[in-house]
């Protein structure tokens, strides 16, 4: 066993997200399998709103690494630089690669183990529990989806949402946007369009923000849901720095491979791939790449690996429990429908499945 998956070659994976933790469980069989991800877990990103009025959610939600990898080894570090050989992590370990996959997503400073990240969820249910008023400065599908499940849940509590563009969830189209913004002024949401509130003037003890426009919201606490950056920045001191294109993402070809390299590829949101970033795609990234490394680990040529396609647009922001706004390739629809499909469980017991963890 040790033999044939020394033979088979070492593919280090970087990052745990939604794209990294498929790709290494569908390797972990057929290579040393090494993943790097500074976390314990794997976060469902889009669960993360629902954890924060209902933090026992987050039990099923943070999967830990070790759940899904019964083969492969687990680096809970940073990955600071790469080689043509060998990635080098926070912690100062270089781990050698055959073949690397790139998959670091979106960066946010979480806590290491679930623990503490289940502790966070807890300290903002109270803070949403004890607040009469919240306001939410961000009005992309964190904001919009966090407003949705504090409106529903605590239906007496006064929200207002700030967003700085003229329509909300503005990743998809203006009919989306025109829905969920009529959703949430019929739960009695405050949108506030086309402002902003300056994040240096504000603090924990804040209960006056005031917006660009002028206008004051008197909010007990608030929630910052301005979306997370890509997590690329690190790459411009690496072997990939001319990989970037002009918006940090990862430059890669039909095969995920990134542009000027043989045995590196790039997978999730971090690509340049014109297509919307959604996690459902980058599961789709990860199986297709998966596929092609077990293929060249076998000796396949260049010819014999299957390309990628990039997907219509759809996507579906939740509003609560039971409704959400969809934007399918022919139809934007709103309401209960799109809501059976995610609002309920938000994939949980799909991705669970997914990853072979129990539901
Ligand atoms: C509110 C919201 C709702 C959404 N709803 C949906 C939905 O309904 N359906 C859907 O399909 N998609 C949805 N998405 C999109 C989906 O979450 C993303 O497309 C998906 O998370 C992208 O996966 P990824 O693996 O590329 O990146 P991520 O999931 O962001 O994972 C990146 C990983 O890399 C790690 N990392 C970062 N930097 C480093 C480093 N230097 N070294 C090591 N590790 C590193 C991080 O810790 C993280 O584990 C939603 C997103 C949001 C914000």
């Amino acid at each position: 066993m040790e033999e044939a998956a020394n033979r088979a070659g070492n593919v280090v994976v970087i990052g745990g997200g939604v794209a990294g933790s498929l790709l290494a469980k569908s390797l972990q069989f057929d290579s040393n399998l090494v993943l790097i991800d500074p976390k314990e877990y794997f976060d469902i990103p889009w669960t993360d709103l629902r954890s924060m009025v209902e933090p026992t959610f987050a039990e099923k939600t943070l999967i830990k690494h070790s759940e899904y990898l019964s083969n492969g080894t687990i680096i809970n570090s940073r990955a600071i630089d790469i080689t043509a050989t060998e990635v080098l992590t926070e912690e100062g370990r270089a781990v050698p690669y055959d073949y690397l996959v790139v998959a670091t997503g979106h960066d946010e400073p979480l806590p290491r183990n679930k623990t503490d990240r289940i502790g966070q969820f807890k300290q903002d249910y109270e803070k949403i529990k004890s607040s009469s008023s919240i306001l939410i400065i961000g009005g992309g599908p964190t904001g919009v989806e966090l407003a949705g499940e504090i409106a529903t849940d605590f239906p007496d509590k006064k929200v207002t949402l700030v967003h700085k563009g003229e329509r909300l969830i503005e990743f998809i189209g203006l009919k989306a946007s025109t829905k969920a913004l009529k959703w949430l002024k019929s739960k009695k949401v405050e949108v506030l369009l086309g402002q902003t509130v300056d994040l240096d003037s504000v603090s924990e003890s804040s209960r006056e923000f005031k917006t660009s426009a002028g206008t004051t919201v008197s909010a007990d606490c608030y929630f910052v849901c301005i979306g997370k950056p890509l997590s690329s920045d690190w790459l411009s001191n690496t072997i990939l720095k001319d990989s970037l294109d002009e918006h940090g993402r990862v430059k890669v070809d039909d095969k995920f491979r990134v542009r000027g390299q043989d045995k590196i590829f790039a997978i999730g949101d971090i690509t340049d791939v014109k297509e919307l970033k959604q996690g459902y795609l980058a599961h789709a990234h990860a199986t297709l790449v998966a596929k092609n490394i077990k293929l060249l680990m076998k000796g396949e040529k260049e010819s014999g690996l299957s390309p990628y396609k990039p997907s219509a647009a759809m996507a579906i922001v939740s509003l609560g429990r039971k409704s959400a706004v969809a934007q399918f390739p022919f139809m934007t629809v709103s309401g209960r429908f799109p809501g059976m499909i995610k609002s309920k469980d938000l994939f949980v017991g799909r991705t669970r499945k997914t990853m072979g963890v129990d539901p």
